[in-house]
């Protein structure tokens, strides 16, 4: 595992890792998270680098740039493959709107959760912010939320539970083998929703112990921006 810097080992793994497809998008904040969770967590996109993960984290970014990737290097079977085979999945953002089985006025990507969703619903870059609210299923306490352009879930189906509403759009669902948000916990301190995911997949996190990571700051993410 590619570890990252001034992060904690991780704990010995009950079995399985989670992965993080490495596309394009928030990657390593999201392997940042898990690792501080005590999580084995790596980066992924090639069909070796799929083999025993419990999960799979598809990352907020751009879903038209990150659905032609998924094309291009041919990994959209390797996902619907191992899904079939038990892996739970996990879309931020861009990838919640990639799990969709519905997008309005678009075709859909890998259409794997029922749910239905809006890009881009609450209007421009600029129309981004931050809120908290409480979420009983995931976090004891009331959570930051991070929206950046972000999609809104509009309705959801059969089998999908909400688990949160706010303003009158859905922001995070699940079925019992994908869940999605349309928000960012990883540019937060929060753990609660990874912690959360990685119950899900069956593995154990270290616990909660209250509140945001202290070692966690509003600039920690900016580490891994992958500009040269
Ligand atoms: N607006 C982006 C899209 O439609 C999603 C933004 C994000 O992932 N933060 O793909």
């Amino acid at each position: 595992m590619r570890r990252i810097e001034g992060t904690p080992a991780p704990l010995p793994s009950a079995g399985g890792a989670i992965g993080v497809l490495d596309l394009q998008g928030g990657v390593f904040e999201h392997l940042d998270h898990l690792q501080r969770l005590g999580i084995d967590a790596r980066p992924v996109k090639q069909a070796k680098e799929f083999d025993g993960l419990a999960g799979l984290i598809l990352p907020g970014g751009e879903s038209t740039c990150l659905a032609r990737l998924l094309r291009i290097f041919n990994v959209e079977p390797l996902i619907v493959g191992k899904f079939r085979e038990g892996m739970k999945l996990w879309g931020t953002c861009a990838g919640a709107i990639l799990l969709a089985r519905t997008l309005t006025g678009e075709k859909p990507h890998l259409g794997l959760i029922d749910i239905e969703v809006e890009r881009n619903s609450f209007g421009s870059q600029l129309d981004s912010f931050t809120c908290e609210a409480p979420i009983p299923d995931v976090s004891p306490d009331p959570a930051p939320l991070t929206f950046i352009r972000a999609p809104k879930i509009l309705r959801v189906g059969q089998g999908v539970k909400v688990l949160l509403k706010i303003r009158g759009f859905i922001a995070a669902a699940e079925s019992p083998d994908v869940l999605v948000t349309v928000f960012h916990p990883e540019l937060t301190g929060c753990l609660a929703f990874h912690r959360y995911f990685a119950r899900k997949c069956g593995l154990q996190p270290r616990p909660d112990e209250g509140g945001l990571d202290p070692s966690w700051d509003n600039t920690s993410w900016t580490r891994f921006a992958r500009i040269v």
